[in-house]
C-alpha cells in the first residue's frame, strides 16, 4: 500500500481538487492507496483568525465564518452533480452553525483556550476531506472516507498534541484490515485525546498524519504532494536561484525542516525513517516532474552542502558572569528554569571560558524565560556573581545542512567569510559534533541577504564555472572547477 498526502494549495479549490483526483486515479492503479488531505488552502488561518476575533470581542468573526461557508459551498457546487449535493451542502451548513455557536461562546466569554482553538481549526480538514471523498465518487473513482479522529490518538497537549503510537498503530491496522476499498480518504492534522476530545498535531501537521499512517501500515512509499517540485536548496521565497534537491537522506531532510524548510513538517520524518519508507516530494501542478526522494542514504552527487534553511522569531538569551567560571551546575539550573516553563531550546552555545551561556529560543517565550531565569539565579545576581539575563530579539537562525560536510574542511570558514564580506554580522554560532548542520544567529533583517550570499557561495559559484567551462571560453573554468567540489556534476546534468 502507499500513502499520498495533498497540502492546502493542492486542494485549494475545485480546479485543483480535480488535478488531485487525476493523480490519485493514475497512482492507485498500481497499489491500494490512502489519501491524506489538508484543509482548503488558507482555511486553517481563516478559522484561527475567526477564533481570535471572537476572543477580542470583534464581530468580524462572523464574516470569516461566512467566508468559510462560501468557499465550501462553492467547492461542493463545482465538484458534485446537483442531484448528489444535498447531503454535503447540509454538512457544510451544520458545520458552520456549530462553528458559529462555538465562536459566539468565545465572544461572550472573551476567552479562547487551546482546546477551543483545536476544535475550531479541526473543521477545515474534517470538511475538506468529506467533500474530496464525494468528488472522487462523483468522478466514478471509488473511495471511502474515514475520520482521522477515530484513528489517531494523542495526549491532551492541544494545538501540538503528541501521538500515542501504540494505540494509534493498532487502530489504523484494525481499520485498514477490515476495509476492502482501494482508495481511502482521511483528513490530515486532526486527532483525539484519550477522552475523545478533538486535538491537532500542530500547524502543517497533515504531513505528519500521512507519515503516521504510512509507518503503521508499513507503506511501500509516502508521497507528499505540494506546490513545488521537491525540496529545494533554499526557501524559494527567499532566493530566486533555489534548485530542486533530487535525493536527500532522512537526516538531512529532518535538519532542513527543523531549521525552517516549510515544505515538510519536522516531526514527519521520524516515523517513516524508523521503517525506512521512501518519501517523495512531488508537485500537484507539475506531476511529471521527478521531485525529491528522501531515503536512508542520499546518493552522493557530490554536494557538500545539501541545503540552506532559516527560522525567524528567535531570541538569544545570555547568562553571563565571572561567578559561573569553573563551577558545575549553572547550565543545569538554566535549562531546568527553561524546562519548568516548557520553553523549547533551539540552539545552545557556550564559550570554553564558561563566562557565558547563550541559548536560542522562540521569541514568544523570551519574557517567560527572563522571568524564570532571573528568579532561579536571584542569589547570584544579588551577589553580582552573574548578571541579570540578557535578552536579544529580532534574530533568526540561518543553517547549512549536509551529511557530507563532515568530510570537508573549511566549510564554516567559507560560510562565515561569505557572510562577513557581505556585512552580515553573526551573533552566535553552533555546530553539532555530527557536523550535519552549521547554524548561525543573525539579525532578521539580514536573512534574505545571508541566504542569497550562501546560496551563491555553495551552489552557484561552481554552476557559473561549469557554464564558463561548457561554453568553451576557457580552461580556467575547468581548472578552477577541479579544485572546487564535484557538485558541478549535479548542475551539469540539469
Ligand atoms: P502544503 O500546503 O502543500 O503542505 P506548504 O506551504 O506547507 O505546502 O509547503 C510548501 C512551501 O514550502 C513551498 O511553497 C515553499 O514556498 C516553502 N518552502 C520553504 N523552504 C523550502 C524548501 N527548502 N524547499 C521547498 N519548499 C520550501
Ligand atoms: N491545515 C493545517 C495547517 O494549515 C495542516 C496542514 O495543512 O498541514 O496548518
Ligand atoms: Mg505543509
Amino acid at each position: 500500500m502507499q500513502v499520498l498526502k495533498f497540502g492546502g494549495t493542492s486542494v485549494a479549490n475545485a480546479e485543483n481538487i480535480k488535478k488531485v483526483i487525476e493523480i490519485v486515479k493514475q497512482s492507485s492503479q498500481k497499489d491500494k492507496t490512502i489519501v491524506v488531505v489538508s484543509a482548503l488552502g488558507g482555511v486553517t488561518d481563516l478559522l484561527l483568525n475567526a477564533a481570535s476575533l471572537s476572543e477580542t470581542g470583534n464581530e468580524l468573526y462572523k464574516e470569516k465564518l461566512s467566508e468559510f461557508e462560501q468557499r465550501h459551498l462553492e467547492a461542493v457546487k463545482q465538484l458534485i452533480p446537483v442531484a448528489q449535493q444535498s447531503q454535503l451542502l447540509s454538512l457544510v451548513k451544520k458545520s458552520c452553525n456549530e462553528l458559529e455557536d462555538i465562536c459566539n461562546g468565545i465572544f461572550l466569554l472573551g476567552e479562547l483556550t487551546a482546546r477551543s482553538k483545536d476544535r475550531i481549526s479541526s473543521y477545515g480538514e474534517w470538511i475538506s476531506s468529506q467533500i474530496i471523498a464525494a468528488a472522487f465518487n462523483a468522478n466514478k473513482v471509488d473511495a471511502v472516507w474515514k475520520d482521522a479522529k477515530e484513528l489517531i490518538v494523542t495526549n491532551s497537549a492541544f494545538t501540538a498534541a503528541e501521538v500515542d503510537f501504540k494505540e494509534t498503530d493498532s487502530k489504523i491496522n484494525g481499520y485498514y484490515n477490515s476495509q476492502s476499498a482501494s482508495i481511502i480518504i482521511i483528513p490530515g492534522f486532526i486527532a483525539t485525546d484519550k477522552n475523545g476530545v478533538t486535538t491537532t498535531l500542530g500547524r502543517g501537521g497533515s504531513d505528519y498524519t500521512a507519515a503516521i499512517i504510512a509507518s503503521a501500515l508499513n507503506a511501500k512509499a509516502l508521497e507528499v504532494w505540494t506546490d513545488v517540485s521537491g525540496m529545494m536548496t533554499a526557501d524559494p521565497r527567499l532566493t530566486n536561484n533555489a534548485r530542486i534537491i533530487p535525493n536527500i537522506s532522512y537526516q538531512e531532510a529532518m535538519e532542513l525542516s527543523h531549521f525552517g524548510a516549510k515544505v515538510i513538517y519536522p516531526p514527519t520524518i521520524q516515523p517513516v525513517m524508523n521503517k525506512a519508507i521512501p518519501v517523495w516530494i512531488k508537485n500537484t501542478f507539475a506531476p511529471t516532474d521527478t521531485g525529491t526522494l528522501i531515503e536512508s542514504t542520499s546518493s552522493s552527487n557530490g554536494n557538500i552542502v545539501r541545503g540552506i534553511s532559516s527560522i525567524n522569531n528567535i531570541a538569544l538569551i545570555s547568562l553571563e558572569g565571572s561567578g559561573m567560571v569553573g563551577i558545575p551546575g549553572f547550565s543545569k539550573r538554566l535549562f531546568e528554569a527553561l524546562s519548568s516553563e516548557k520553553i523549547n531550546v533551539i540552539l545552545i552555545t557556550q564559550s570554553s571560558s564558561e563566562h557565558s551561556i547563550c541559548v536560542g529560543i522562540d521569541s514568544k517565550d523570551a519574557g517567560k524565560a527572563k522571568h524564570s531565569i532571573d528568579i532561579a539565579f536571584a542569589n547570584e545576581i544579588a551577589l553580582q556573581k552573574v548578571e541579570p539575563l540578557k535578552v536579544e530579539a529580532d534574530l533568526s537562525i540561518v543553517a547549512l545542512v549536509g551529511e557530507n560536510m563532515k568530510n570537508h574542511t573549511g566549510i564554516s570558514g567559507r560560510m562565515f567569510g561569505a557572510m562577513g564580506r557581505n556585512g552580515v554580522n553573526i551573533r552566535a554560532i553552533a555546530q553539532g559534533s555530527s557536523e550535519k548542520n552549521i547554524s548561525t544567529v543573525i539579525a532578521t533583517k539580514n536573512v534574505k541577504k545571508a541566504i542569497n550570499v550562501l546560496h551563491e557561495e555553495f551552489f552557484e559559484t561552481t554552476f557559473k564555472l561549469v557554464n564558463l567551462f561548457i561554453s568553451g571560453t576557457g580552461n580556467v573554468g575547468g581548472k578552477l572547477l577541479a579544485q572546487l567540489n564535484p557538485q558541478a556534476i549535479f548542475y551539469k546534468k540539469e
